[in-house]
């Protein structure tokens, strides 16, 4: 499923049965291999204040065909 997961300062998504653990590092859907820290799990105490990935974004809108924001 596709998921979404602060590491390295942005939002990312990834598709994966299971959310990424503290020293877990995953490609997401934009192509970045990223690393993820205890700060980026909200499960352990960590607050998603990272900005979202846009190129996640876009590639996740296309996988589930939900339309691209026009602004
Ligand atoms: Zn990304």
């Amino acid at each position: 499923m596709l998921r979404w997961q602060q590491a390295e300062g942005k939002r990312h998504a990834l598709n994966a049965k299971l959310a990424p653990r503290p020293g877990d590092s995953f490609r997401a859907l934009c192509g970045e291999e990223v690393f993820v820290e205890r700060e980026d799990v909200v499960a352990l105490g960590g607050q998603w204040l990272a900005g979202t990935c846009w190129d996640c974004d876009a590639v996740w809108r296309k996988r589930e065909n939900i339309p691209q924001f026009t602004s």
